[in-house]
């Protein structure tokens, strides 16, 4: 981190500053110009309040030049990170291929949803047993009944489960779940965030609705600080002026992420864009820009579907789409991390 001060600056107010910083155990190294003076601050920076910084009188400017996270920088991990779950590896070359519905609504649908999106190239199956919907009037998911389906649906199929956890309350529910997923509106609850954290157990983190790649990269942290390293990022859209689609899918967060981390990122076309005709061409396109998968959602009935029936996918139109991601896999761009 780098601390430019103001002209002309008040020795006491500075000896003060460089007290408070050496506190933290950080090294200063102060570098006097002609016009400006420059502290170069060594050491952990994470714990210095960045804007308590700025709001001093004898603060010019200030400058980080370490990302705040470090679990999750691929400086400190150049190697790609692999999570395994339930024999499935996403990452590294190893493709997550994740289809189901939006909600878990039966043990019937399960069970033969399971079976359809399998024959069509799954390899893990999701459903949303706790729903986190805009209306409180809105169908709220099977609850507990639901994760129990899903583990019926992972027995006959033989797929690892994903499924959305919304509050720490709901995590007991969770044990067998082989993959948790914390939705977008939940992506700064940092309370679940660390109770994650505690968990030796596989986490797909979406990206909240409006929020960077660092601050997404911060709540991952929170899980990995915690000693549970096994996060995958899930990029679902971002709220943009665009009305047309549901959100936009931000492809640009593939690349850039594989630069910043060494985590695991997959793409949810269906969040992103709404529309059931237009998840394949995104699909398409996560793939060739780098996403170690793709979670898509899939129903036997979409226009009877209890949530998110218009971007739903048939099993049928599913089997089609993986066989196109199966040939432009070997083409799809490699950063050079
Ligand atoms: C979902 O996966 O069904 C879901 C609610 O997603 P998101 O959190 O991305 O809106
Ligand atoms: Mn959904």
């Amino acid at each position: 981190m780098v601390v430019l001060l103001k002209k002309n600056i008040d020795e006491k107010q500075l000896n003060r500053l460089i007290n408070w910083l050496e506190d933290f155990n950080i090294e200063i190294h102060m570098s006097q110009g002609m016009n400006t003076t420059i502290m170069g601050l060594i050491g952990d920076t994470s714990v210095v309040d960045i804007d308590l910084l700025k709001a001093l009188d004898i603060v010019e400017d200030v400058k980080r030049i370490q990302e705040p996270y470090k679990n999750a920088n691929r400086k400190f991990h150049p190697a790609n990170t692999v999570v395994n779950i339930g024999g499935v590896k996403v990452g590294g070359g190893d493709f997550a291929l994740i289809a189901g519905p939006c909600s878990v609504e039966s043990l019937d649908q399960m069970k033969q949803i399971a079976k359809d999106v399998k024959s069509g190239g799954a390899n893990m199956l999701r459903g949303g047993a706790f729903k986190p919907r805009t209306s409180p009037y809105a169908f709220q998911g099977m609850r507990e009944q639901g994760i129990e389906v899903m583990m019926e649906a992972r027995a006959v199929s033989g797929l690892p489960i994903v499924s959305e956890v919304m509050d720490p309350s709901q995590l007991k529910f969770f044990e067998d779940v082989d993959l948790i997923q914390v939705g977008a509106r939940n992506m700064q609850n940092f309370e679940l965030l660390k109770e994650l954290g505690k968990l030796r157990k596989p986490v797909l983190l979406k990206r909240g609705l409006a929020n960077t790649l660092q601050e997404w990269l911060m709540s991952a942290e929170y899980i990995m600080a915690g000693g549970n390293e096994q996060v995958i990022l899930c990029e679902r859209g971002i709220r943009t002026f665009e009305t047309a689609t549901r959100n936009t899918l931000d492809i640009s967060a593939v690349p850039m992420l594989k630069s910043l981390t060494h985590l695991p990122i997959i793409v949810d076309p269906s969040h992103g864009v709404g529309i059931a005709k237009m998840v394949p061409p995104l699909a398409l396109a996560a793939t060739a820009a780098g996403a170690d998968g793709l979670i898509i959602e899939v129903h036997n009935d979409p226009p009877h579907a209890m949530s998110d029936g218009a971007q739903s996918l048939t099993p049928e139109a599913f089997a089609e789409l993986v066989t196109a991601i199966r040939n432009i896999l070997p083409f799809a761009y490699k950063s050079n991390e």
